[in-house]
């Protein structure tokens, strides 16, 4: 273990996805998977592969991310009662998911052990400390999460203390302290703390809290106050009821509220924040504290020299810190630095003051006004910042394309049909194809007309296809925002396109996916 003052760990594609409306496929897991692990989180929590088949699955994918710095943790539970824990089908499952960490929960109030668990107290704890030793000796690094820890306190501090020291006894790394109800207070959580400190000294310990009381942030600052060296949470909060600790709060408070350093580059935390939003498919919350939208909005009026003074002077911290920005500035270059460090990323050769990044950035200003977001759809910005350095060649040119959707009255499967009419190096093309929906019927209809001039989108696969619904302000239309995600086996890339038509809007992340792949194979010539 390094010496971290403070580790993070995720729990967004565990706990987070019990929360509803919160829902990733295997493909959306692994996305963000890489995503948190280019953003220097220590610990993934990948899912419950004892509970949940698709799990197994991730875990099996997941071993081909090759992560730069976090370590993957499969969650469950202690072996049950009266079962050798070699035997426990479940427990075996977590060594199969063949990750460096290992998490299992087990049972801290008493009143569970013997109302629901049915089983005595010295079982318990036998179960704790075989599971976390046998793990051990299976060479994991195993963290045990201390299931209604507070609660079970409260009612009998000897009963949950003694269910740590059977952790500790079995060789776990951490003893996680975990707020399931969420209904601590953080003066509370110091003294339990303290209490574990005392019981347990030198035995490193964290934090799992839940939000039900709006103090999960809070409860987590709280036990990193009284040593905790483990911060346990969801991006956004995501989770069950309320939600979990919310890590884009709780990174930035750890960070400049406290000086203690978590994670390498904090400026990329709105970027992570809308990622794991986009690829779930729900709506920013504008108000969420650091990464939101209007987390350092001022509402002007007065001159704008001295509403830039007096807003500097309403702000906490530095807005950039967090890759967020004061939403008042007039100036041409508010928001470049975004914009420029994304191209960096894509190697693109876009440099700060340039009349082109003054066009990318009026372009991306306006693209966002009129609905898009490019957090999850990069590639759609690639193209963008691409044109503006005279770094595109047009694949075609677009006459025209019509869909027509046909349901028929004997049980046949209805049908969609598009007809895809454009001109490639002077040559007119006119191809028809029928698919089961809209996008799947252009796509074939576009690769059809295309096939003959770049016969290396054969390789190229559709893999993801949102659809979001952007409401309409100020009484102008609702629009929708489509997201793909394209493949060509090695790599995946994410288009977005807007518009008050889903037909159009799906057309405009289609072309995009393909006309990408296009250009970088140009480029790699
Ligand atoms: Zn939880």
């Amino acid at each position: 273990m390094s010496d971290k003052p403070v580790f993070l760990y995720d729990t967004t594609l565990r706990d987070g996805t019990q929360g509803e409306g919160f829902q990733l496929s295997g493909l959306d897991k692994l996305r963000i998977t890489e995503r948190l692990d280019a953003f220097g989180i220590d610990y993934i929590e990948g899912g419950w592969p004892g509970s949940n088949p698709k799990d197994v699955v991730f875990f099996r994918e997941a071993k081909n991310l090759h992560l730069k710095h976090a370590k993957l943790a499969a969650f469950g539970s202690t072996r049950r009662a009266d079962v050798a824990v070699d035997s426990d089908a479940q427990v075996k499952l977590l060594l199969e998911a063949e990750t460096p960490v290992v998490t299992i929960f087990g049972k801290s109030w008493e009143m569970q052990v013997i109302e629901i668990l049915r089983t005595t107290v010295e079982e318990n704890r036998a179960m704790i400390r075989d599971t976390v030793a046998w793990l051990v000796r299976h060479g994991r690094e195993v963290v045990y999460d201390a299931e209604h820890f507070f609660d079970g306190y409260k009612d009998s501090p000897e009963h949950a203390l003694a269910t740590l020291e059977a952790a500790a006894l079995g060789g776990a790394a951490c003893l996680v302290l975990c707020d399931t109800n969420g209904g601590t207070l953080p003066s509370e959580i110091m003294q339990i703390c303290n209490a574990v400190k005392t019981r347990l000294p030198g035995t490193p310990f964290g934090i799992h809290t839940h939000n039900d009381c709006e103090l999960a942030v809070a409860n987590a600052i709280a036990a990193v106050k009284a040593g905790a060296t483990q911060v346990q949470g969801t991006v956004n909060g995501y989770g069950e009821r309320t939600g979990n600790c919310n890590l884009t709060s709780v990174i930035p408070i750890l960070q400049h509220k406290m000086g203690l350093a978590v994670v390498p580059h904090l400026e990329k935390l709105r970027d992570l924040s809308y990622f794991v939003d986009d690829v779930s498919n729900n709506p920013h919350f504008a108000r969420a504290p650091f990464v939101g939208s209007t987390a350092f909005a001022h509402k002007g009026g007065m001159h704008v020299n001295a509403v830039r003074k007096l807003a500097r002077s309403y702000e906490h911290i530095e807005p950039a810190s967090v890759g967020n920005e004061q939403t008042i500035l007039v100036s041409e270059l508010s928001g470049q630095a975004n914009i420029l460090s994304k191209a960096e990323e894509l190697g693109l050769p876009l440099a700060k003051g340039s009349p082109e990044a003054s066009a990318v950035l009026k372009r991306v200003k306006q693209l966002e006004h009129d609905g898009y977001s490019f957090e999850a759809a990069d590639g759609t910005l690639e193209l963008l910042i691409r044109r503006e350095l005279g770094n595109h060649q047009k694949p075609f040119d677009l006459t025209e394309y019509h869909t027509s959707f046909r349901q028929y009255r004997d049980g046949h499967p209805p049908v969609c049909e598009a007809t895809v009419k454009l001109v490639v190096n002077g040559i007119p093309e006119l191809t028809v194809a029928e698919g089961n929906g809209v996008l799947n019927a252009l796509d074939l209809a576009l690769r059809k007309a295309l096939l003959p001039f770049y016969p290396s989108i054969a390789g190229v696969s559709l893999v993801d296809y949102k659809v979001r619904i952007i409401d309409g302000h100020d009484a102008t239309a609702a629009k929708t925002r489509v997201l793909i995600v394209s493949t060509d086996g090695e790599t995946i890339w994410a288009t977005v396109g807007v518009s008050a038509n889903i037909i159009e809007a799906s057309w405009l992340a289609l072309v995009d996916g393909i006309d990408l792949f296009l250009q970088r194979a140009k480029a790699q010539g």
